[in-house]
């Protein structure tokens, strides 16, 4: 499997500031934001794209799922974001290890998710 800028991040091999992180997933800013709060959830396991994902980590992407709510309503955007998780080149994903987004703090509008946030 080929690595990612994602995979030497939750690893410690490039320095960033972890928002919040535990023995599943980091936390990060994202580089080049899409809204006010602009954060990625990644897990350590390097699952390229959700379609990859298989039974076995059910419990890690329901584990994603709750820090997202906790880091959301940590950061004081719990009463409105947006989770985004991008799958493949046609569904805008440019980095080939599963993350989800957390957006917030501008509206989102209808139609959003057609576009794409990035
Ligand atoms: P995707 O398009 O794969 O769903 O999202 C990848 C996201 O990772 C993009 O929003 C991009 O700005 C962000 N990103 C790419 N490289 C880096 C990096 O080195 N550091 C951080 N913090 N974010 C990154």
């Amino acid at each position: 499997m080929t690595d990612t800028i994602f995979g030497k991040i939750t690893r410690g091999e490039i320095p960033s500031e972890f928002l919040y992180e535990d023995e599943q997933c980091v936390v990060i800013r994202d580089i080049q934001p899409q809204a006010p709060t602009h954060v990625l959830i990644i897990p350590r396991k390097p699952i390229p794209r959700l379609v990859d994902a298989e039974a076995d980590d059910a419990a890690l992407l329901g584990h994603l799922m709750l820090v997202a709510g906790r880091v959301a309503r940590d950061l004081g955007v719990g009463e409105g974001f947006r989770l985004v998780v991008n799958n493949g080149e046609g569904g805008g994903q440019t980095v080939f290890h599963l993350h989800l987004h957390i957006l917030a703090g501008r509206t989102m509008e209808e139609g959003e998710l057609a576009r794409g946030v990035n």
